[in-house]
């Protein structure tokens, strides 16, 4: 590209990544040091190239030519505070809205998934006057304080805010987890009651609609149009957060939550909202909006700027031109077969579950225990790194592979990781 690359020492860098960041997390044993990327592949410094089957936030594939030309563009031509009118901010929450259901009719632009939640928790303790909380196990919501007392998954050893409750999620009737003994509606109508029992109205349940951090669980929508409605009827609101499986991630619809019969009061987006340039965004009704102190909404210096702005509007474009939903469908299903064949072959897959290119392969000793993986899971993900290609994990116990790429993953591509994933599954000893 124009940008030229200052070729750098990796362990050199890692000392001096902590001298000044601390101990702030790096993926894999052996962090990988990135030089470049485009489409599916990641290069590091020798040119060597990873499949990426992990970053969601590069929906389009890295590098992608028309984000960087709209910001490159953009940069040159303005860059203003948000306190100005300019077209792209206008055009960009009504292209926004024209994907919504249409009770929902306001936009409020920032910056990161974390501040776009932060905003949904202040709307909905505004317009309900109440300050509890009901979230899924193990979830997962931002770094802001409001937010990380929303996000089971880093509470402070364990601990669990006084205003908040947990839920498990809505899970398919034909998954494992499913249990026949339990009534779907008594997780939800237990954490209703105990925020009652503690004197605390529910202000909202917030909820991945594909409960990532939760270990991956596709909700059936029935069930989770069930759990929506006990909140509504205690008077709470419905936030679905959408920063992971927003923008096309189900390849069914732009929006998680439009797999169950839901309209959502407050929905929040981020991650692949500007392919990997900052930008993310609060949608609502009028009415909860007005309920905000002065009523106007909220003003930053940044969301929603003119280069932001340009990212969202040509993320939209080219999912749409490019047709990356159908296509997501198309490759998602054709790596589901894969997996399906593989879990044939090894009884450490307990349990593969999909939306669109969002797939979630929970790895258990055996099929009699389902006893989590862990270790299996962390040396799987190591060894694919090994091999250059890349996923993660999730889940409680961190034994749930995360499989996320960008939505332009072709067939082959998902062939290449069934490879890799083979080959590292018939490689693991009893010992691991
Ligand atoms: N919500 C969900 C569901 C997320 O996965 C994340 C980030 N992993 C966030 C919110 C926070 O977003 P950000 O990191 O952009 O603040």
């Amino acid at each position: 590209g124009d940008v030229p690359y200052q070729r750098t020492d990796t362990s050199d860098l890692l000392s001096r990544r902590r001298e000044v960041l601390g101990p702030a997390p790096l993926f894999y044993r052996d962090p990988v040091h990135f030089a470049a990327g485009d489409g599916v592949w990641l290069f590091d410094q020798d040119g060597r190239r990873y499949l990426d089957a992990y970053n969601n936030v590069q929906v389009l594939g890295h590098g992608n030519p028309d984000v960087a030309a709209a910001v490159a563009g953009q940069t040159r031509t303005l860059t203003t505070n948000t306190r100005y009118l300019h077209e792209s901010v206008t055009t960009l929450s009504e292209r926004l809205l024209e994907t919504m259901p249409d009770e929902l009719d306001r936009v409020l632009l920032v910056n990161s998934g974390s501040e776009a939640n932060d905003i949904a928790w202040r709307l909905a303790t505004a317009a309900t006057g109440r300050d509890g909380a009901i979230v899924a196990d193990h979830a997962y919501h931002g770094i802001t304080e409001s937010t990380a007392s929303l996000s089971p998954k880093y509470w402070s050893d364990g601990t669990q805010p006084a205003h908040v409750e947990t839920v498990a999620p809505p899970v398919r009737r034909s998954s494992h987890h499913w249990s026949e003994t339990t009534e779907r509606s008594e997780p939800m109508i237990g954490a209703l009651d105990a925020l009652e029992n503690r004197n605390v109205g529910p202000a909202a349940f917030i909820f991945d609609p594909l409960f990532t951090s939760t270990g991956i669980f596709p909700p059936d929508g029935e069930h989770l149009t069930e759990m929506t409605d006990h909140v509504r009827e205690a008077d709470g609101v419905i936030i679905a957060d959408e920063v992971q499986s927003g923008f096309g991630r189900t390849a069914s619809n732009t929006w998680g939550f439009q797999e169950a019969d839901i309209v959502p009061d407050i929905v929040t987006m981020g991650k692949p909202m500007g392919n990997g340039y900052p930008v993310a965004a609060v949608v609502t009704r009028s009415e909860i909006l007005s309920t905000l102190r002065d009523g106007s909404g909220i003003f930053s210096t940044f969301g929603g700027n003119p280069v932001s702005s340009a990212a969202a509007l040509t993320v939209l474009d080219v999912l749409e031109d490019e047709q990356l939903l159908e296509q997501a469908g198309e490759v998602g299903e054709h790596l589901h077969s894969g997996l399906a064949k593989l879990a044939t072959e090894y009884e450490r897959i307990g349990e593969i579950r999909r939306s669109g290119l969002m797939v979630g392969v929970e790895l258990v000793s055996d099929r009699e225990t389902w006893t989590p993986a862990t270790d299996e899971a962390v040396e799987i993900v190591n060894r694919l790194r090994q091999r250059r290609i890349l996923v993660g994990t999730s889940g409680r116990h961190d034994n749930v592979l995360k499989i996320r790429p960008p939505l332009v993953f072709e067939n082959e591509h998902a062939d290449r990781l069934l490879y890799g994933l083979d080959d590292v599954l018939a490689s693991l000893g009893d010992d691991v």
